[in-house]
């Protein structure tokens, strides 16, 4: 992959590459920008390449660049959403798909519990599911709001969610009425609501936002509620469930059924 990278470069199909490279001093890898063949060397590959690279295309290409990416199979869904959204243009990209065994925690040395998963096809993909949907309503509003209430509004789940990438987040227009940080149930029950509701339909299911959720939010115990009740709903498409339509829809999943 590097070779083709080098090739690239020279070719001029790239202008940056996106990689991971060690920290200083640790074992934890980092994004590394490459912008020449020569420093294509810096690149490596290993189990603490966790970071989603496709994120940092948007700022790259936007700025008129061609880039190549380095990704691991989860990410590359990722990349895909950010075409269909319009947020990165295919032709500006070059994927360099890497195989990846599991990512581990540089910290504990552990293996993410989204990569067990991911290649362990034996487990049930919507196990942690299945515990919310034994609840009554007042059961799961009492459990979700106990763990909306631990959420510091650090955005972090946010900013590294590849199907959120809108150019101005509505939690940041200052025209809209919806700024409110305050740690009550309204503003973060709220702003978790929205953040469920935006990727629902887009969300890739790469785990990254609970990964990165500081405070330990089981998020995507929401997302894999969504991903189930739309599969089950509307089956596996490859359109964008919640954004397209057919008229020809029987809507036999309402109460009144038809709804031409
Ligand atoms: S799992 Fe989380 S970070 Fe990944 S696409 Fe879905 S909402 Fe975004
Ligand atoms: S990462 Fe966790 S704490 Fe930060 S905004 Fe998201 S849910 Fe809240």
């Amino acid at each position: 992959m590097i070779l083709k990278a080098k090739e690239d470069f020279q070719n001029g199909k790239v202008q940056i590459v996106l990689g991971w490279k060690k920290e200083q001093d640790s074992i934890e890898s980092i994004p590394a920008f490459i912008e020449s063949a020569d420093e294509l060397e810096e690149l490596i590959f290993d189990e603490y390449c966790v970071n989603n690279l496709s994120k940092y295309l948007i700022d790259e290409i936007n700025g008129g660049k061609k880039a190549g990416v380095f990704l691991k199979k989860c990410d590359a869904l990722g990349l895909e959403q950010m075409i269909k959204d319009n947020r990165i243009l295919l032709e500006s990209v070059v994927p360099y798909e890497v195989e990846c065994l599991g990512m581990k925690d540089f910290k504990t040395g552990d293996i993410f519990k989204k990569c067990e998963k991911c290649l362990d096809k034996s487990q049930d993909r919507f196990e942690e599911v299945r515990d919310i949907e034994g609840m009554t309503h007042d059961e799961r509003y009492d459990y979700w709001m106990s763990e909306f209430s631990k959420c510091i509004r650090c955005n972090a789940c946010r900013n590294i969610c590849p199907a959120c990438s809108c150019e101005t987040c509505v939690f940041e227009k200052k025209d809209e009425d919806v700024l409110g940080k305050a740690n009550n149930e309204s503003e973060t029950g709220f702003y978790q609501i929205i953040r469920a509701y935006h990727v629902a339909g887009r969300c890739s299911d790469c785990g990254e936002c609970e990964r990165i959720c500081p405070v330990g939010i089981p998020l995507g115990k929401i997302n894999k509620k969504i991903i189930k009740d739309i599969e089950e709903l509307y089956g596996k498409g490859e359109e964008d469930t919640l954004s397209s339509f057919n008229l020809e829809d029987e809507d036999t999943f309402t109460e009144k059924r038809g709804g031409k």
